[in-house]
């Protein structure tokens, strides 16, 4: 008998059943054969007759047998139930849920632990209908009761997995995976079915929440606005990637799906890959690195990359996860703009510069060349911004910034410092100094000539010239700072010594430039303290003093009378001319008040200077007006000087104040005549009265021809555009000789008399 036929015997019982029948049969067989045969009878006679048989033996021998018989079966039963006993205590301790129904679906074996899930003894569910007991009540019990029996009877496979839902005693429902088999008896009759089940509630709960969080997982990896990508780690193949990716590279799923990022060619630079991959092969992840990817049109994106290596069923691959941040990097690029350029002229600014200038000297230590600081300012740029406007003075920076940059190599750099400071960095100039310094020399030359075509704003044509320092770098010999403060001194050098003009740092210009910021505040003092006086320097036609000159002296309470050449470009450059252009005006037209009183002194004209400060200065016409009405002078007295350098710009507007002032009978002279570069152009549209031939044509006009033929020349246009000349600093009487031969009549210098106090110049008059 196999085990298992012996099992269900013993799970059943039917070899028991089987036995009790053939006991019971074989009782009655004996008492039918021992009656019918009237045995007992028959073995008396038998006994009787044979004297030598004793009957009680073979009776005992007889009796014995079915003794025997019923020992052997009881034997038997004995060692099934051991057996049955053996197999209940195996089923107790299996851990899995042991039932065993009969075909009408009642419970005729369980184990303990089944007993136990369901909540129940093990006798209490013995012969109970196992499906009216144990299945939940949602479930439709006869439907179940049905199916069975049919699968039953169509005699389906020895053994069947199935997971069902059941219902303990207390009501709770859990989920068991069975195996399923048939028993059949000896006939192969089917006698039940036997299910060994697990209990997979807990399990099932889990598959269901991994299910869940799978889908989740899913559904963020599809709707994720980063970018995700998973390639095997291999060969490298896209095993997925989610919308996103496909939306920002611009590729379908087919396009990418079994191809590589190599393929594809979406690193914009391998070496990002390369450190990318090693990173991966080091670590195993990797995060946060920026790169830049490239789409399928070709355009650039900028992505932020974190990556791992996991295993996707039993495959290593690489989960990546990227971020879009070109609009970032964008941001970034403009932060980083506007913080290193210079937001007009698009030059780099002052971070950027000392950035360079710092990487310039470093490369200088390794080259040995030197290399140079320029510090360019432009002159007069305030008056621009003064007459024109700020969106005039913003234009012209930007043309400004544009030919210097045309003018230098790329090597160079060229910034903005703010206002109309430009610096410009020269690099690996030459390693001789003296060569250096040509080179410097050369390329100012070329920023300056750079200047000379007018700039167009807006169709009004602007000449401006640059003051430029320059210093020199070898190394790093001197700090940034240093260098920086040296080509300053050196461009208020060039300021000082009459602007447009190249001057390199030497060190004696620290101690100027102490000197003019002292000289700055001692001029402010001198306004508040009225340290000013007027000297008075005639001018002669003929033999007549026809007028004055007034200039300008500084009484200064220590170093005495100081000459205006000391410091008029200081008060032009602190703006201070202003309150003291008004001053001598005022001065000036009480004078010639003062003078109409007295008929020996009313025919004289007072010539006063006047700066581009002055002249540009909105209520320059009102302000004169203004002088001349309060003191009462006669306009026809005074004449305003101005200097050629002060007509290059906005001449238009300087002909409009000219002109009201000259309609109220105010006079002009064109001072320092000669100088400058008028052109005759506007010469002739302005409403001039004198050219004033400036006194460096007059000092060697005995010496150099060249200057004599100036002399001529200048009389002669001013005849031929109806003005009259005179001639400054005449000092001897063959300057004068000379000048009156060329056709100059009038004069003025130190020959007929210097620059004096108004009482000295009144009573000089007055001893003829
Ligand atoms: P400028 O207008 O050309 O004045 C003539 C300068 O030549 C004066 O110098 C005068 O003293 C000097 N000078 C006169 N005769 C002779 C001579 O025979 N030989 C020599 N070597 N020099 C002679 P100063 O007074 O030192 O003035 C210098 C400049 O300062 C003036 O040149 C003028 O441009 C400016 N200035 C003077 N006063 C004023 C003023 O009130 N306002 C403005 N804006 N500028 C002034
Ligand atoms: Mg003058
Ligand atoms: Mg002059």
């Amino acid at each position: 008998m196999t085990p298992s036929r012996r099992m269900k015997e013993i799970l059943f019982g039917t070899q028991v059943r089987r036995d009790l029948w053939w006991i019971a049969l074989f009782c009655l067989f004996a008492f039918f054969v021992l009656g019918k045969f009237d045995l007992f009878e028959q073995i008396n006679d038998f006994s009787r007759n044979h004297e030598d048989w004793d009957l009680d033996e073979t009776f005992t021998v007889l009796m014995l047998l079915p003794f025997a018989f019923i020992f052997f079966i009881i034997r038997r039963h004995q060692e099934l139930r051991q057996e049955r006993d053996n197999t209940h205590n195996i089923l107790k301790t299996v851990e899995a849920l042991i039932i065993a129904l009969n075909p009408e679906g009642r419970i005729t074996q369980i184990n303990r632990k089944a007993s136990e899930l369901l909540g129940y003894r093990e006798d209490e569910l013995i012969g109970q209908d196992w499906f009216a007991t144990c299945l939940p009540r949602s479930i439709d019990v006869e439907q179940v009761r049905k199916v069975i029996k049919k699968s039953l009877a169509g005699d389906l496979a020895g053994s069947k997995y199935n997971e069902n839902w059941v219902r303990t005693r207390s009501g709770e429902e859990r989920l068991i995976a069975w195996h399923n088999s048939i028993i059949r008896d000896t006939n192969d009759k089917i006698i039940g079915t036997l299910s060994a089940g697990e209990d997979i509630t807990e399990r099932n709960q889990a598959e269901e929440a991994l299910k869940i969080s799978e889908k989740r997982y899913r559904a963020i990896f599809e709707t994720s606005q980063d970018i995700i990508s998973i390639n095997r780690v291999d060969d490298g193949l896209y095993v997925d990637v989610n919308q996103a990716f496909l939306d920002t590279q611009g590729y379908s799923r087919d396009e990418v799906i079994g191809r590589t990022a190599e393929e594809l060619n979406v690193w914009a630079d391998p070496a990002d890959r390369q450190r990318f991959v090693e990173l991966l092969q080091r670590d195993g992840r990797c995060s946060n690195i920026e790169a830049q990817f490239r789409r399928k049109d070709g355009e650039l994106i900028w992505w932020l990359v974190s990556a791992s290596v996991i295993d996707l069923d039993g495959t290593p691959c690489n989960i990546s996860v990227r971020r879009d941040i070109t609009e970032r990097k964008k941001d970034e690029e403009k932060i980083n703009y506007l913080a290193y350029f210079d937001q007009l002229t698009g030059l780099p600014n002052r971070s950027l510069l000392q950035d360079r200038l710092k990487q310039a000297m470093a490369s200088s230590q390794r080259s040995g060349c030197y290399g140079a600081l320029l510090l360019l300012d432009l002159d007069y740029f305030k008056n621009l911004n003064d007459t024109l406007g700020h969106d005039m003075g913003d234009l012209l920076l930007i043309q400004v910034a544009q030919r210097l940059t045309g003018c230098l190599r790329d090597e160079d750099t060229v910034s903005r410092f703010g206002g109309d400071e430009f610096v410009v960095v020269l690099v690996n100039l030459s390693e001789s100094l003296s060569e250096t310094a040509d080179l410097i020399e050369l390329i100012g030359g070329k920023i300056s000539a750079a200047f000379i075509p007018p700039f167009d704003l807006k169709e009004i044509s602007y000449r401006i010239s640059p003051s430029i320092g320059a210093s020199v770098y070898l190394g790093q010999n001197n700090e940034a700072d240093t260098l920086m403060k040296q080509a300053d001194l050196a461009m208020y050098k060039a300021k000082e010594t009459g602007r447009n003009t190249l001057r390199f740092f030497d060190p004696d210009m620290a101690q100027d430039v102490l000197k003019r910021a002292v000289l700055e505040n001692n001029l402010r003092e001198a306004v508040q303290k009225q340290q000013f006086i007027l000297h008075y320097q005639a001018q002669i036609s003929g033999h007549r003093v026809i007028g004055v000159e007034a200039l300008l002296r500084w009484q200064h309470p220590e170093h005495g009378l100081v000459s205006p050449v000391e410091f008029i470009s200081a008060l032009e450059e602190t703006g201070l001319i202003l309150a003291v252009g008004q001053w001598v005006l005022e001065v000036a037209c009480r004078q010639l008040a003062a003078w109409a009183e007295q008929p020996e002194l009313s025919h004289l004209t007072v010539s006063v200077n006047i700066s581009a400060r002055q002249l540009n200065d909105e209520g320059f016409v009102d302000q004169v007006l203004m002088e001349l009405e309060r003191s009462g002078a006669k306009p026809d007295r005074l004449k305003l000087e101005l200097t050629e350098s002060l007509l290059v710009n906005n001449i238009e507007e300087i002909i409009i104040k000219m002109s009201a002032l000259k309609a109220e009978g105010v006079g002009f002279s064109l001072d320092d005549f000669g100088t400058g570069y008028s052109s005759l152009a506007y010469l002739k549209r302005l409403p001039l009265d004198q050219l004033k031939i400036d006194g460096s044509f007059v000092s060697d006009i005995l010496t150099d021809p060249n200057d004599a033929a100036i002399a001529r020349m200048i009389v002669v246009l001013a005849d031929s555009l109806g003005m009259a000349v005179i001639a400054e600093g005449v000092e001897t009487e063959a300057q004068r000789e000379a000048l009156a031969q060329q056709g100059c009549h009038a004069y003025q210098g130190y020959l007929f008399g210097r620059p004096v106090p108004v009482d000295e110049f009144e009573s000089f008059l007055k001893r003829g």
